[in-house]
C-alpha cells in the first residue's frame, strides 16, 4: 500500500514535523478550525454547473445561463446568501466571460492523483483542483476562492501546492502545469503564479526527506514558530510544554501496524 501525500500533508511536514508525526503517523484528529461554508460550496458547485453543462455550440455564454446554474445550486440557502452568491457570479460573468468567446475546461472540481517511489518506499500524491484549463504550451490550474477574506498563501506553501501539481499532472496528462491561479470570488482578483519543475524538484526533496525518517524512525523534531498558537497538540509537546501529557493510548496499533505495507522491495 502505498504512502499518502498530498500539499497539506507536506506543509505540515514542513512547518512542523513533530505535528505531523501526531497527525499522520499517530493518527490524533486536530480540532477542526473551519466551519461549513455553505455559500462556498454552492458557488463551486454553480461554476461546475456553468462551464460543465454548458453545449458549446454558442461561442459566447449569456448571462441568463449562469443566473439558471445558480438558481438551481442555491436552493437551500437563506435569501440574503442567494441574493450574494448571484451578485457574485453575475461579478464573474461580467470580468471573465461576456463577450468573449468560451473554450471548455480540460477538467472541472477534482482530484488529481499521481504515484512516486522514492528510497524504496512508495508514495501517492494528490490533490485537489477546481478548474483546469489548457493554456499554449501546458495546462492551468484555477484554484476558486470564495472566503470574505483574501488570505494569499505563504511562498513555502506555494512552492509545495505546485510542486506536487505539478508531478500529478504530468503523470495523469504527460503535460507540465504552466500556472496555477487562485480566482477570488468576491473581488474578481485573479493571482496567478508561474510553474517550472524546480517546484516539482523540491517536492521531491521533501518526499526524499519524509521517506528517509519513515524508515529509520527518526525522531519528528519539533519546530516551534507562531503556528504554535493554533497547534492542537501542544498539551503534548515538550517544545511548548515543560510537562507534556503522555500520547494516548492505542494509536500505535492502527498507525504504525500499516507502515510495513508501504516498504517495496529493491534488488
Ligand atoms: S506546538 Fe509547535 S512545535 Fe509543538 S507540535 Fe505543535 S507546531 Fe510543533
Amino acid at each position: 500500500m502505498a504512502y499518502p501525500l498530498s500539499a497539506s500533508r507536506l506543509q505540515t511536514y514542513q512547518r512542523c514535523p513533530q505535528s505531523y508525526y501526531f497527525r499522520y503517523e499517530r493518527g490524533m484528529k486536530q480540532p477542526g478550525f473551519f466551519g461549513a461554508a455553505s455559500l462556498g460550496t454552492a458557488l463551486h458547485q454553480a461554476l461546475v454547473r456553468i462551464y460543465g453543462n454548458w453545449h458549446y455550440q454558442q461561442p459566447v455564454l449569456p448571462l441568463a445561463w449562469v443566473q439558471q446554474c445558480w438558481q438551481e445550486c442555491s436552493a437551500s440557502l437563506p435569501p440574503s446568501q442567494v441574493t450574494e452568491g448571484r451578485h457574485i457570479l453575475e461579478g464573474y460573468y461580467h470580468q471573465f466571460l461576456a463577450g468573449q468567446p468560451l473554450r471548455k475546461p480540460l477538467a472541472l472540481e477534482g482530484r488529481i492523483q499521481g504515484h512516486l517511489q522514492v528510497e524504496n518506499l512508495e508514495f501517492t500524491i494528490s490533490g485537489r483542483y477546481d478548474r483546469l484549463d489548457f493554456v499554449d504550451d501546458g495546462i492551468e490550474l484555477i484554484d476558486y476562492k470564495s472566503a470574505k477574506e483574501m488570505h494569499l498563501p505563504d511562498a513555502e506553501t506555494l512552492d509545495v501546492q505546485i510542486g506536487i501539481y505539478y508531478l500529478a499532472l504530468e503523470q495523469r496528462y504527460h503535460q507540465s502545469l504552466k500556472q496555477m491561479s487562485l480566482l477570488f470570488l468576491r473581488t474578481g482578483e485573479l493571482i496567478t503564479y508561474l510553474a517550472t519543475a524546480a517546484h516539482k524538484e523540491h517536492v521531491l526533496a521533501m518526499v526524499s526527506e519524509l521517506a528517509k525518517k519513515l524508515q529509520a524512525d527518526q525522531d519528528w523534531e519539533p519546530i516551534t514558530g507562531k503556528h504554535c498558537d493554533r497547534c492542537g497538540y501542544r498539551r503534548y509537546c515538550k517544545a511548548v510544554n515543560p510537562n507534556p501529557e503522555p500520547l494516548p493510548e492505542g494509536l500505535n496499533a492502527a498507525y504504525g501496524g500499516s507502515r510495513s505495507l508501504q516498504l517495496t522491495l529493491s534488488f
